[in-house]
């Protein structure tokens, strides 16, 4: 189910770098991300667990990940 707060998007660029899937996964404190051999993929039944604390913005590169606060229009994103 996807999340209700929260929507976690990975920029197609971005999404088949199996070493950034590696990144996330170890980033993220409550498994919003999984790595598998086609790159990442983002856990939707975790999403509204986010604490919006950022490391997986700063862990990816710039335009590659954003979180998306669905409840104020609002987004972290570098
Ligand atoms: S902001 Fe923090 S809790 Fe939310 S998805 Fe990124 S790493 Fe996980």
């Amino acid at each position: 189910m996807p999340g209700v707060f929260i929507d976690v998007k990975v920029s197609d660029d971005a999404k088949g770098d199996t070493e950034l899937a590696q990144k996330l996964t170890d980033a993220c404190p409550v498994d919003i991300f999984a790595a598998t051999d086609a790159g990442t993929e983002v856990v939707e039944e975790n999403l509204d667990e986010c604490i919006l604390c950022g490391l997986c913005v700063e862990a990816a590169p710039p335009g590659a990940v954003e979180v998306e606060k669905l409840y104020d229009g609002t987004s972290l994103k570098r």
